[in-house]
């Protein structure tokens, strides 16, 4: 039998995107408290995001998916899915939330599980295409997940191109943008790490790093920045390793980005403590609580 709307019970609002909305719901017959995400009628990317989380349901620092809620009308797309509650929500509500930028340690334990997961999708030919700090959530005890596939695509071959404007102008690589420029050394998968390396930035920095704090992102600025700009840099008193991460997950040339593979390998992640990084962000999730209270 399928799962229905009227399983759950809505408990409070947890956040708007360009979808719908996302609630917080508890599943009546189980008492479970979930995330249960509301898609615009005969919206396509609920069918892709669902398509999506099932197939990565054994994947490591991917958001589970519990249920997925059909239309009342057959053969259109879901109405809902139901997802593993993530108590922390969005990197981007936690930044807000604490008011401040966040510092190395807990960046690291972002990065690395971030990358995990990246890990994981692209080994099944997956790429999320619209990674950015409301899109990746935390857990209480500072895991790190990624979330919203709506703009994700399953790659047929290794290498197909997927330039198409879809997920948010603002994390995109320079390839994306201009994929005839670039198109010696286009790979799919690097455009996740160029927008992990942005997302990574923005977290140290408290703001959007591609324009002047403040100043409201349009296409056209976006677009300037990303392709003629110099790539973002972390400011000089930040540590060598995590410059040097940054640096080269926003490498312009999307050849000469690193991979996913060697930025685990990268000292900025690899060459610390993961449990206490963990641990750093479990306590801006506690901080960030006790500020709501
Ligand atoms: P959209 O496609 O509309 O951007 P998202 O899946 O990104 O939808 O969800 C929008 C917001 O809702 C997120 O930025 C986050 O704040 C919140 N959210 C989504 N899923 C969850 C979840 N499983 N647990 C907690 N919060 C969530
Ligand atoms: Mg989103």
């Amino acid at each position: 039998s399928d799962a229905r709307l009227s399983d759950y019970e809505k408990i409070s609002v947890l956040g708007h995107g360009n979808g719908g909305t996302v609630y917080k719901v508890r599943h009546r017959r189980s008492a479970q408290p979930l995330a249960l995400k509301l898609f615009a009628a005969g919206d396509p990317s609920a069918a892709r995001e669902a398509e999506i989380l099932k197939l990565a349901a054994d994947a490591p620092h991917v958001v589970r998916l519990h249920a997925v809620i059909p239309s009342a009308s057959a053969g259109e797309a879901p109405a809902a899915l139901a997802l593993e509650l993530m108590p922390g929500g969005s990197l981007a509500g936690l930044l807000r939330r604490l008011g401040r930028p966040m510092a190395e340690r807990p960046i690291a334990a972002v990065a690395r599980q971030a990358l995990l997961g990246l890990a994981a999708l692209h080994a099944l030919r997956v790429v999320h295409r619209d990674l950015k700090p409301s899109n990746l959530l935390v857990g209480a005890g500072g895991e790190v997940k990624i979330a919203d596939f709506g703009a994700g695509k399953v790659l047929r071959r290794r290498l197909d191109p997927c330039a198409s404007y879809v997920g948010t102008a603002a994390y995109m690589s320079p390839e994306r943008f201009d994929p005839e420029a670039y198109s010696g050394d286009y790979d799919p998968y690097a455009a996740d790490v160029w927008s992990l390396g942005v997302a990574i930035l923005e977290l140290y920095l408290g703001h959007f790093p591609l324009l002047p704090e403040g100043q409201r992102p349009d296409w056209a600025a976006l677009m300037c920045a990303i392709c003629f700009g110099e790539a973002p840099e972390p400011p000089a008193a930040a540590s060598e390793e995590f410059r040097d991460f940054v640096a080269r997950c926003l490498e312009k040339k999307a050849g000469q980005r690193a991979s996913v593979a060697e930025l685990l390998e990268h000292p900025f992640v690899a060459g610390r403590d993961a449990a206490g990084a963990q641990q750093a962000l479990a306590a801006l999730v506690a901080e960030a609580e006790q500020g709501d209270l």
